[in-house]
């Protein structure tokens, strides 16, 4: 399931002596969370939040590392989204599961006690892992951490007024499973989406690439390779071609677009001319607009790559990722909440992935904080990064986690005018 640990790359001294790390302030510790005084305003109901999410720290962890130890991938959550679902309508929720087309999506719903005369606050979770590596996003910390919030709001419901929605969201890593969700009426009437997502830093601003997942496969025919090659046609020469057309094409690209793939077939023996080849690429731009046009050249090269051996090709293009509207209220409110637990903001990542939740800020307001659970420094999708999803820094900062995302979401359901600032802020974002 997972990569030789001992291997030389994720062994090298770049990677093993990662930066100190300035995010991790002293109220980030468990034994300080309860004790912490939280931003202002509405400091008690705060206070009484946290003290309900850390009385369930033992069932959030537990989810945590469960979810940890048996890394599902995209569209294939079903542990992740069972454990998650069962702990939900323990704690109150009238839970939906699956939820629209997806199988392993949920959508939870707590009314408030006060009444349906408030906002629809929703808190997102994700919980896929990624294909022969495992927890190497850490999602596991992000679906703990989302279930923690709902457990903390769920057990102050009766005080609230509008309805407190917990969205579990499949297949971030491949496929945009948000946006099947948004398709499928799950974000209706949703005011505000809180989220957290575990990094090596910590920040609220992010600046998602836009993104799409492309598979080429190329058709060829089989021949021997030694006796009669001159009867094949070469379906490797061509994915070969397209790999060497998209590197020379790198040159010409701006240095802030990303185009990166393996192969994923590439023959079946050496002996025999491959007949199909299959590679899974990723194309990502800043600029929506931009990006349309790589996809426009990215056809040329695979269609002249084909040209060039003589043989035939599919493209499907899946799985759209759109940037990332900013709302510097949602922001706001969180930096300040965070900095009560002593965490500074580090400021934007200045290189970055891509993210579903992009399209999600297209629908409503919406954040994507991300909290430290690794040394400054420790890479993303890495062997590294995922061991630290399950250390006990990981389960402070997803304790953390899910206390910020409540108090954010108090402050929404106490504060009509708060809602409406997130609205404009949404609205002056185009
Ligand atoms: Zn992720
Ligand atoms: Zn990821």
């Amino acid at each position: 399931m997972t990569a030789d640990p001992t291997s030389p790359a994720e062994t090298s001294p770049a990677a093993t002596s990662p930066t100190s790390d300035p995010s991790a302030g002293a109220g980030a510790d468990p034994a300080t969370l309860a004790s912490a005084a939280p931003a202002a305003p509405h400091a008690d109901a705060k206070t009484r939040l946290a003290g309900a999410i850390l009385a369930a720290s033992d069932e959030i962890l537990d989810l945590s590392h469960r979810i940890h130890a048996d890394p599902e991938p995209a569209f294939e959550e079903h542990h992740a989204a069972a454990w998650v679902a069962e702990t939900l309508r323990r704690h109150g929720y009238e839970v939906e599961h699956p939820a629209g087309r997806l199988a392993t999506a949920i959508r939870a719903t707590r009314r408030g006690g006060r009444g349906s005369d408030g906002p629809r606050i929703a808190v997102l979770a994700e919980y896929d892992a990624l294909p022969g590596l495992g927890h190497g996003c850490g999602h596991n910390t992000m679906a703990a951490s989302g279930v923690g919030a709902a457990i903390g709001l769920a057990a102050l419901g009766d005080e609230i007024a509008g309805e407190i929605v917990f969205l579990g969201t499949p297949a971030e890593e491949r496929g945009s499973g948000k946006q099947f969700m948004i398709e499928d009426g799950l974000f209706e009437g949703v005011d505000a989406a809180l989220l957290f997502h575990p990094c090596d830093r910590s920040h609220v601003g992010s600046f998602p690439l836009a993104s799409e997942d492309v598979e080429v496969v190329f058709h060829g025919l089989q021949a021997h390779a030694a006796a009669d090659p001159w009867r094949g046609k070469n379906a490797l020469d061509a994915m070969i071609l397209l790999f060497a057309s998209v590197g020379l094409w790198r040159q010409q690209l701006p240095t802030d677009v990303r185009v990166h793939g393996i192969i994923q077939e590439g023959g079946t023996a050496a002996n025999i001319i491959p007949d199909r080849t299959r590679a899974w690429f990723m194309l990502r731009s800043p600029d929506q607009a931009r990006y349309a046009s790589m996809k426009e050249r990215f056809r040329g090269l695979v269609a002249g790559a084909a040209l060039a051996t003589d043989t035939t090709f599919d493209l499907t293009f899946t799985g759209g990722a759109m940037t990332m509207k900013p709302n510097p209220t949602l922001e706001g409110r969180w930096v300040a909440n965070a900095a009560a637990y002593g965490v500074v903001d580090q400021g934007p990542d200045p290189n970055s992935g891509s993210t579903d939740m992009g399209n999600v800020s297209w629908t409503c307001p919406t954040i994507h904080p991300e909290l430290s659970i690794a040394p400054e420094g420790t890479a993303g999708h890495s062997i590294l990064f995922r061991d630290a999803a399950a250390t006990p820094k990981a389960d402070r900062t997803t304790l953390l986690a899910a206390i910020l995302v409540a108090q954010v979401a108090w402050e929404l359901f106490a504060d009509p005018e708060l809602v409406a600032a997130a609205w404009r802020d949404f609205r002056a974002a185009g």
